[in-house]
């Protein structure tokens, strides 16, 4: 029996967290990484599938081209060695998802080695290294609940291309895990190579989290956590999974290396199966692929043509366009937005106003219309130039910033631009003296208990004042020069 003095330092003890993550990105190409199958996703069950990914006997497989280049800007822009040659491996385990009884992915030589990226974490500036990006085919699907008592097998994702990226045990808490995830898939977007629906199961990821004695140097036995689906899912399930450890080696048990399944109904994670080691695999290299040789000419032709990644581009919306840290945070985090947002500036140079039209009503907008999960531009209900044109109509004095808004939903309903729908509303600010100070008198002989307030000292009033002028022009009248003709009048 412990003794009960062991028990409390054991209590007492504090343990640090480390977690390395393994992501499946899939490669956004039209076909499948062996065969010309198409990777749509939705698509009626088999209906994407030939001999090849479905593993008849005798077919060959046929390497798409477009996933080795994709695989390699990714690691170019995570600053990965790239190997000048690698080899596909068989990675043998039976399931009916996998008809051919192995899945082709490289073990030994993977494509890119040894990278990493760099993480805002509150703030501060944390690099998580990279251990490897390889390329492999995914498996098919099984389907359980449709019919009663068998389940059926969609070979529809068979073959379709996945990036393997896994990083080292770098991150030490929950939140740290979830902020690489999302620079990975912002990494990911701004290349081009994945669309990062994590619904779709475009960007997937298993966690690894083992706890150590505050202070050492050597890692604690990890389990590896499957079944997340999001990013909340992510950090709940690390953060359940802490605890869990936490408690088991409080109470001097041993944490037992193994798979578990995270559960988002119940927020738990489950035993699934105990851990299964590469030997079980029986890799070896694939006598149906040559190894993959990749030249110097290539690897500099795709150099070229990498993008700049949100984190540059956040620093340059500070720069160029002097907008706070927190709205450059915000507008590159993907692609698409940044370059609307630029789009918008480059129509009309006032990127605090865009800015802040973006973040407000426009993201209200596509989050209302679910049109947020994978944002295309294309399907955005307002055209940059449209609002970059609704910005200048208030800057200039036209329309008032109040009834901009009436221009905005109006370009939202109808998709006009906004000098029609000003025209068509009658939405002009009134701006002519004559009407105003006509407008103004209206209001002082009406509201003389309140002019004779405002003259007994109590200024206050004069608000008061300029919104009946607002209210009796429907919002039209031009607020300053209503104050000023108010103030020369009392
Ligand atoms: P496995 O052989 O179980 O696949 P790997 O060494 O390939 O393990 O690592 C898989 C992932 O688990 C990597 O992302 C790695 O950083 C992470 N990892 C490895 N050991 C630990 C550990 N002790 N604690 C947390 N994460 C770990
Ligand atoms: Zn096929
Ligand atoms: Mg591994």
């Amino acid at each position: 029996m412990r003794s009960p003095s062991l028990s409390v330092t054991c209590r007492r003890m504090s343990y640090e967290p480390v977690i390395g993550l393994e992501v499946h990105a899939q490669i956004l190409t039209e076909s499948k990484i062996f065969c010309g199958c198409s990777t749509r996703f939705g698509d009626a069950p088999n209906r994407n599938t030939c001999p090849v990914c479905m593993g008849f006997p005798g077919v060959l497989p046929v390497l798409n081209r477009k996933v080795v280049e994709h695989t390699i800007r990714t690691g170019l822009a995570t600053h990965c060695a790239i190997a000048r040659q690698s080899r596909w491996a068989r990675k043998n385990y039976f399931y009916p998802d996998l008809p051919k009884g192995y899945q082709i992915s490289q073990y030994e030589l993977p494509l890119c080695t040894g990278g990493h990226v760099d993480v805002s974490v509150d703030g501060a500036s944390k690099r998580v290294r990279l251990t490897r990006i390889h390329m492999e085919e995914d498996a098919g699907k099984n389907i359980h609940d449709v019919r009663g008592d068998h389940s059926l097998v969609d070979l529809n994702r068979a073959g379709v291309p996945l990036m393997e990226i896994v990083s080292e045990p770098d991150m030490r808490s929950p939140v740290e895990a979830g902020d690489y995830l999302r620079t990975l898939r912002s990494i990911l977007e701004y290349l081009e190579v994945c669309d990062g629906n994590m619904e779709e199961g475009s960007f997937r990821c298993d966690a690894n989290v083992s706890l150590r004695p505050e202070g050492d140097e050597e890692l604690g036995v990890k389990v590896e956590i499957k079944n997340l689906n999001s990013f909340k899912a992510v950090e709940k399930a690390l953060e359940y999974e802490i605890r869990r450890q936490g408690e088991v080696l409080s109470e001097g048990g041993a944490v037992s290396q193994e798979t578990r399944l995270w559960d988002p109904d119940a927020e738990v994670t489950r035993a699934m199966r105990t851990k299964e080691f590469a030997h079980d695999y029986r890799y070896f290299p694939d006598p149906d692929l040559l190894p993959l040789e990749i030249d110097d000419e290539w690897i500099g032709e795709i150099h070229a043509t990498l993008p700049e990644l949100a984190r540059e581009r956040r620093q340059r919306f500070i720069d160029e366009y002097g907008l706070p840290a927190y709205d450059a945070d915000i507008l590159t985090q993907r692609r698409d937005v940044a370059d609307y947002f630029e789009e918008a500036v480059k129509a009309h140079d006032n990127p605090k106003a865009v800015a802040n039209w973006l973040m407000g009503d426009l993201f209200r907008v596509l989050k209302e219309r679910k049109l947020d999960a994978a944002l295309r531009i294309e399907s955005w209900p307002v055209a940059a130039g449209d609002l970059a044109r609704m910005v200048q109509l208030v800057d200039e004095s036209t329309i008032s910033g109040k009834l901009a808004k009436t221009v905005f939903n109006e370009m939202l309903e109808t998709g006009k631009d906004p000098d029609a729908i000003v025209k068509e509303k009658g939405l002009e600010q009134v701006s002519d003296t004559g009407a105003l100070e006509t407008a103004v008198d209206e209001v002082l002989s009406a509201c003389e208990a309140q002019v004779a307030e405002y003259r007994a000292g109590k200024e206050k009033v004069l608000g008061f004042l300029v919104g009946q002028v607002m209210k009796a022009t429907r919002g039209k009248a031009n607020p300053q020069m209503v104050n000023e003709i108010l103030r020369s009048k009392l």
